[in-house]
């Protein structure tokens, strides 16, 4: 089959023509190949499916597996033999390496998150033509014949504001695919104080804004009070989830339409929303299970307690029922935007904002991604948690990995956070070394920032 980006696009479009069982067929097969294939190339899931039947349609029927269990196996989960652990991670230490594809076939990216524990996935071709083919029907779906012209008059130049440097699932991905426009693209690092990225965004006067939830808030607000003078189409939130009326706001302040994306690294074509804010799954290429804390399905209507995804298009590393963590609730009744496809919300994906008092007296507001994105390219960390004791004060637990030298992966964080502090003119702030490691909240889940209640 040619998967390329323009097969899986024309693919998806007909498939949402044809209606919810046409989508559900795709799923299907899909999910019976990716099964099938795994069992042969990945010795983890031949082991783990002994004993199913010889044809999976049925996820249900499959065992459930998480972050911990994938990485811990990382050379037998993969399907390709010639990838390990130890050739792979060169990619995420060394700067020079990021980006580049892996055995001249594979992107490799990393994940923190709220499960805890620290994910260095792979991406092949046919999952970029899943996220390229998604990001054009969601664009298309978006956009009427006013916004495009507008879009075109205005050079159609993309502003992304993203953690640069960091090979993080959506920055990879919407590089990948934009790399090629040139001039008409410009990649702003989420780490650059807000005054240079308010600078470089008036400059550069974006069609298309693309960021994460939290620092899309910070952006609206400096376009509030005047220092931010954007007249974008369209702004597309990425990532982090927000509350509701926080897309209205940006909404109202950008005077713009705000597109959301809910996706992770394990499976970064997840679901896009629609004009009613519902999230709405891309069923053809991903299984989405919302379950109860023993792993038995949540009606629709009532809030899961974790979702369980199959990621139908990665084969270099599939994720098979993977417990990804995130609380959400799907829709009972069809959306009145007439989308077929499951429409879901997503709990606990709004992240916590972390306040400090600046050298010069005022106030600064950090997004905790900043924090993951300093931190987790150091090599030795499997955990990482920062906990504002008092305004200036932030005590940082971590959990290593078997044979990590401790003062060196201390002295590194100490230096990076410290940095990252210190451009953002919180040089009052002090770290704290932590002899506990990470703590999990009442929920279960691993907050990477706790903010000072
Ligand atoms: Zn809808």
């Amino acid at each position: 089959m040619n998967e390329n980006i323009f097969w899986v696009w024309r693919d998806v479009r007909r498939a949402r023509k044809q209606g919810l069982d046409a989508i559900k067929q795709r799923q299907h097969e899909r999910l019976a190949d990716i099964v099938s294939f795994t069992r042969v190339n990945s010795p983890y899931y031949r082991e783990l499916y002994q004993g199913l039947p010889e044809r999976v349609t049925d996820p249900t029927l499959l065992p459930v597996t998480n972050k911990k269990k994938l990485m811990s196996r990382f050379d037998d989960w993969s399907t390709d033999r010639e990838i390990t652990l130890e050739k792979v991670r060169p990619y995420i230490e060394n700067p020079n390496l990021f980006g580049k594809e892996f055995l001249g076939k594979y992107l490799v990216i990393t994940t923190s998150g709220t499960t805890g524990t620290h994910g260095l996935f792979l991406v092949d071709r046919r999952s970029l033509s899943v996220i390229g083919s998604l990001f054009l029907s969601m664009t298309s779906d978006w956009l009427n014949p006013h916004d495009v012209r507008s879009f075109i008059r205005s050079g159609g130049r993309i502003g992304l504001v993203l953690a640069s440097g960091t090979p993080t699932a959506t920055g990879v991905s919407i590089t990948h695919f934009a790399s090629r426009l040139g001039k008409s693209l410009r990649a702003l690092s989420v780490r650059a104080p807000l005054p240079e990225l308010v600078a470089g965004l008036n400059e550069f006067q974006p069609a298309f804004v693309i960021s994460y939830g939290t620092v899309m808030k910070l952006l609206a607000n400096e376009q509030e009070a005047g220092r931010l003078r954007i007249k974008p189409v369209m702004a597309l939130v990425t990532a982090e989830g927000l509350a509701l009326d926080e897309y209205d706001h940006i909404a109202e302040v950008f005077n713009t339409k705000v597109g959301n994306l809910y996706a992770s690294s394990e499976c970064p074509f997840m679901s896009y929303c629609c004009e009613q804010k519902w999230l709405h799954v891309n069923a053809d290429w991903v299984v989405l299970e919302p379950v109860d804390a023993d792993y038995q399905p949540t009606p629709p209507g009532e809030q899961s307690h974790t979702v369980l995804i199959s990621n139908l298009a990665n084969r270099v590393q599939p994720f098979l029922r993977y417990d990804l963590g995130d609380s959400i609730l799907q829709r009972p009744d069809p959306c009145p935007c007439g989308n077929p496809l499951p429409a879901i919300r997503v709990q606990g994906r709004a992240a916590d904002m972390l306040t400090f008092p600046t050298d010069d007296g005022e106030q600064t507001t950090l997004p905790p991604l900043l924090f993951g994105t300093s931190v987790y390219h150091i090599p030795g960390i499997e955990q990482f948690q920062i906990m504002q004791t008092a305004p200036t004060n932030l005590r940082v637990r971590l959990r290593l990995e078997a044979g990590a030298d401790p003062e060196c992966v201390w002295q590194s964080v100490h230096n990076n956070v410290t940095r990252l502090l210190s451009d953002h003119k919180l040089t009052r702030v002090r770290l704290e070394r932590a002899e506990e490691l990470p703590e999990q909240s009442a929920g279960g889940k691993y907050r990477e920032v706790i903010p000072l209640r």
